[in-house]
């Protein structure tokens, strides 16, 4: 039977790719209700989803930063019933913390970990009542690891990891599904607006060593980086999918299998140095490791041609 998925943050990037492939599933298996924060956006995915606009399709208002427009939202759903809820909605921020403000970051956890928070207030109590659902979070490796400059950013994504890894346990008593989906860089508005932030970035309250680090070092490689290891959104939507689809989705997924060498370094290293210590050296002294790791990569590339398996979809 069709199942109704309900997604947040579809104006652009990961959200939109996903609400159109899901509208356009040929075996018809979902109903999507594509919700936004800003319905003035509605356009690119308008035009997207094209005749199955209405059909398969429906678009919605819902602020993740708004308890009463998700409540608002949920209700108009025929007996609010949402079988698979995709928490995509969020947002990025780069840059030494001397430069950012409270009041930014606040808005980073508000969005990215209190969104969830929010939705699943509103939303997991009838999946409990009647013991089916599947809850789908859009995370990142930084969930699971942080990176140079992204520390408000990466504290966002390790807030929702933490929050997730206990309530699965729970979720798992009422029979209920929760998976994390980790992608590394994906080539969206997001990496576009954080990175034009941080190139308009006041960085006078930094000290020089800390500013030039961030604009010689980290903002000068940001570009190289979402080019060698970025996926496409579409491409994080049909992993998406996989996992909604499995028999037994899995608790984590991480979409770009460049990037799960890096992750599982800290699981490698019980001190926690290890992680550490390589991307230091990746970043400081990225001349020769940067071969080294071009190698590396294009050895995993041949790999994961072959590993990657997410079991066979159920019906
Ligand atoms: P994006 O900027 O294209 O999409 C994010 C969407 O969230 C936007 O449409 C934005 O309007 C929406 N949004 C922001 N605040 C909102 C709010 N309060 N209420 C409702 N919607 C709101 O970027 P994306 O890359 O598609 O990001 C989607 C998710 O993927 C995010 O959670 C992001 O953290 C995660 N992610 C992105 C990357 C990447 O490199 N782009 C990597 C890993 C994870």
């Amino acid at each position: 039977s069709r199942r109704n998925v309900l997604i947040t943050g579809c104006s652009s990037g990961i959200g939109l790719a996903l609400a159109v492939k899901m509208a356009k599933d040929e075996e018809r298996r979902f109903k999507v209700y594509a919700t936004m924060r800003n319905l003035a956006k509605k356009e690119p995915l308008e035009e997207a989803v094209g005749r199955r606009l209405g059909k398969t399709l429906e678009i919605k208002q819902l602020d993740v930063c708004d308890e009463q427009s998700i409540k608002t939202c949920v209700n108009s759903i025929p007996d609010r019933r949402i079988d698979v809820l995709v928490s995509n909605a969020g947002m990025g921020l780069i840059g030494p913390i001397e430069c950012q403000t409270i009041d930014e970051m606040k808005t980073v956890m508000d969005t990215n970990f209190f969104g969830l928070v929010r939705l699943l207030k509103e939303i997991l109590p009838d999946m409990k009542k009647r013991k089916s659902g599947h809850i789908v979070i859009i995370s990142s490796v930084m969930g699971i690891q942080g990176i140079l400059f992204n520390d408000v950013y990466a504290a966002s994504k390790f807030a929702v990891e933490g929050f997730c890894e206990s309530l699965a346990i729970q979720a798992l008593k009422f029979k209920l599904q929760l998976s994390l989906i980790e992608p590394g860089p994906v080539i969206t508005e997001f990496e576009r607006k954080v990175f034009e932030d941080g190139m308009k970035m006041d960085l006078s309250a930094a000290d020089k060593e800390t500013a030039e680090m961030f604009t010689n070092i980290y903002l000068k490689n940001y570009k190289q980086i979402f080019q060698s290891l970025g996926q496409s959104a579409e491409d994080v939507a049909e992993h998406t999918i996989k996992v909604i689809l499995a028999e037994n989705p899995p608790f984590r997924h991480q979409t770009n299998t460049l990037y799960t060498p890096m992750t599982t370094l800290k699981y490698a290293d019980p001190n926690g140095d290890l992680p550490i210590d390589i991307f230091y050296k990746m970043v400081f002294h990225h001349d020769k490791i940067f071969s080294a790791s071009l190698n590396f990569i294009k050895l995993l590339r041949w790999r994961s041609r072959k590993s990657f398996d997410l079991g066979k979809p159920s019906q």
